[in-house]
């Protein structure tokens, strides 16, 4: 009998918990062919989220659950699931019902017949969604897909099942700086795509405000492309050449033309321009150390306070 473990990050979702758990029930009485086991990770939420994820686990052993001593975001929980993870298909899932439940009986009917190691779910609109952030997430995936290696989908979702063979291989990506949705189309494997209609979490609010979001793409492409890298040399480099030109029509027209050259105007605007040029691309090189100075300290990615898994 096949096991599918279910990854699930919490942050504050005391309101959500009784649903997700009835649909979970739902769920693993509509697939009686395999056997399931639930990974609740909280990541120290403040409200009653980790008493909720004992009560599931006392009630069955089915339930799992890790608790972190800190919020150490949803990308470490969604390692820390995967590592305490037994089964032979493994999914993660958000704890507000935005990822269907019951696509998962479709995902392991494509993933039984070998022809695929991954079934992920992405969503075919946004609605509901700030159109701001609809139309800012679609560039910044359109983006990621040209200056990185991974292929990414826009509106695709951590929801997936994965075989336990990609998932050993997504664990053995073990920066501390997690960018997951990169990590998990960085490592490949072939990947069936399955769209779903958007909907909107059940309860609670979103954990993941516009300005966090913001700042979690930045992380996203220093993590997975050196590309700005090389547009900052390429950026120089046209600038040499600019100087280069303006600094000849200079001389013809003060040695040949006898032309008197403005001042003060044009060197204010030089001078400002190019200081604005060096801030913006010692910031960029600023990201890239950043990350690495973060990588290199090679801290634990998340801390347990305590759990009922005894093999992590
Ligand atoms: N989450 C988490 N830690 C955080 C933020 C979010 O574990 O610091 C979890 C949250 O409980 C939920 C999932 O990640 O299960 C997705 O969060 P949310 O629904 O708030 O994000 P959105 O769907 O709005 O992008
Ligand atoms: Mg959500």
């Amino acid at each position: 009998m096949d096991k599918i473990s279910i990854v699930i990050p919490c942050y504050n979702e005391q309101d959500t918990i009784p649903y997700l758990k009835e649909e979970l029930y739902k769920l693993m009485e509509s697939m009686p062919q395999v056997a399931f086991e639930i990974v609740l990770v909280d990541n120290c939420s403040k409200d009653g989220t980790l008493n909720l994820m004992k009560q599931l686990h006392d009630g069955d052993p089915r339930f799992e659950y890790i608790s972190f001593s800190r919020n150490f975001g949803k990308d470490s929980s969604m390692y820390a699931g995967l590592k305490a993870s037994t089964g032979d298909y493994v999914t993660v899932m958000d704890a507000d019902l935005q990822d269907p439940p019951e696509l998962l009986a479709e995902m392991y009917e494509t993933l039984k017949t070998g022809e695929y190691d991954c079934a992920a779910a992405f969503r075919k609109d946004r609605k509901g969604e700030p159109w701001l952030r609809s139309v800012l997430a679609g560039a910044f995936y359109r983006m990621m897909s040209r200056i990185s290696d991974s292929d990414m989908v826009n509106g695709a979702r951590d929801f997936r099942l994965m075989t336990r063979h990609m998932v050993d291989a997504v664990l053995e990506l073990e920066e501390s700086e997690r960018f997951t949705k990169g990590i998990f189309s960085w490592v490949g494997f072939r990947i069936k795509w399955i769209p779903f209609e958007n909907r909107e979490r059940v309860a609670g609010k979103t954990k993941l405000p516009m300005k966090n979001a913001f700042s979690y793409a930045i992380k996203g492409i220093v993590a997975f492309s050196t590309a700005p890298l090389v547009a900052i040399s390429v950026l120089g480099f046209i600038f040499c050449i600019i100087a280069l030109v303006y600094t000849i029509v200079i001389v013809v027209k003060q040695l040949v033309l006898h032309e008197a050259v403005a001042g003060y105007p044009s060197i204010m605007c030089i001078l400002l321009f190019g200081f604005g040029m060096i801030f913006l691309v010692l910031g960029i090189i600023g990201q890239y150390l950043a990350q690495m100075y973060l990588e290199i300290k090679r801290r634990p990615k998340y801390i347990v306070r305590e759990t009922s898994v005894d093999h992590i």
